[in-house]
């Protein structure tokens, strides 16, 4: 159902099958010239059907919408876009970062699978689960009918609707090129997947994410907390209003998880995979976990490995081809 949040501006939800996320919130915001839709959902016939009946409920047609604003490329934001690009022509804009990995995620993969598998060896994880870990987001593919953007963000920038003013705000971490959207006459922000009123999003460390994400990502979570804001419209669960009070519980979340990271390694624990195995996760333990939340789960792992190492906490070393985390002296 349709909710108006605010004047005009519309929260759809737009349900994402046999997932513990249940939905994406995508937005429609009025405009001088038609509507701005933020973010689509997957790309599957229920999604679609929901999104329709939505836009039907509060008299909006696919005609209306004159572009698709994407916080990020993950086939819950992304994955109808080719097919509202082909309905309506909207304009789809996405961040810089995100564009690059549209060909190698969803139209030719064959050479990220093969640096996957690379990097699943380096990081300990043993031949028993190598092949459903290097192939675990491949069904997500079938989610997404991919489409370039015609104008890209680098953040920053200013869109203005006419009623609505966003401002673009780049806060890579959960995804390199995600972005949020400040109103900050109407005191709104749209937070995607960057902050969210209960869970964490993911924040990994992986082929095409490298570098310190979650280092990153905390940067990015400091930069908004200084906005004047009334009310939080993030991509999933629910609209919140603390939006300082979240960012700082999610700082602190990362750095319990990351202190039971370290006790880990204390404990002889050295390569990501030992690390990620030994989590007790806030969804379950590793292996409970389907082998995509595997996959998810120790890249998450090596995105606080690598910012303990950027830290001075942890040592990194290659021995025998694996990558290897042991305490440092100030650690
Ligand atoms: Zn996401
Ligand atoms: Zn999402």
């Amino acid at each position: 159902m349709a909710t108006e949040v605010l004047p005009g501006l519309y929260q759809l939800k737009v349900p994402i099958p046999n997932n513990p996320l249940g939905w994406v919130l995508p937005y429609l915001v009025p405009g001088d010239d038609g509507y701005t839709l933020v973010d689509c959902g997957w790309n599957t016939p229920e999604a679609f059907a929901a999104l329709e009946e939505e836009l039907k409920e509060v008299k909006v047609t696919f005609d209306d919408i004159k572009r698709l604003l994407v916080t990020h490329v993950h086939p819950d934001h992304y994955g109808l876009a080719g097919r509202i690009k082909e309905i309506c022509n909207a304009e789809v804009i996405i961040h810089q970062r995100e564009r690059d990995f549209i060909r190698s995620r969803y139209r030719n993969p064959e050479q990220l699978l093969e640096r996957m598998a690379g990097w699943l060896v380096e990081n300990g994880v043993p031949k028993s689960e190598m092949t459903e870990l290097q192939q675990a987001s491949m069904p997500a593919r079938a989610w997404v009918t991919p489409v370039e953007p015609d104008r890209v963000l680098w953040g920053g920038e200013t869109l203005d609707f006419g009623r609505y003013v966003f401002e673009v705000y780049w806060t890579p971490g959960h995804s390199p090129g995600h972005l949020c959207f400040y109103e900050r006459k109407q005191r709104f922000i749209l937070t995607g997947d960057h902050v969210l009123p209960s869970i964490t999003p993911n924040v990994s460390l992986h082929p095409q994410q490298m570098g310190n994400p979650l280092g990153d990502y905390l940067a990015s979570l400091r930069r908004l907390e200084t906005l004047d804001v009334e009310r939080v419209l993030p991509a999933h669960e629910y609209e919140f209003k603390d939006l300082r009070g979240r960012v700082n519980e999610i700082v602190e979340h990362h750095d319990t998880r990351l202190n039971e990271m370290l006790a880990i390694v204390g404990d002889g624990g050295t390569t990501a995979y030992d690390v990620a195995s030994g989590i007790v996760w806030t969804t379950g333990t590793y292996e409970t976990f389907s082998f995509w939340m595997r996959r998810a789960a120790i890249s998450e792992t090596l995105a606080h490995l690598e910012y303990a190492v950027q830290e001075g906490r942890l040592v990194r070393s290659m021995r025998d081809g694996v990558v290897r985390y042991e305490l440092s002296d100030g650690g």
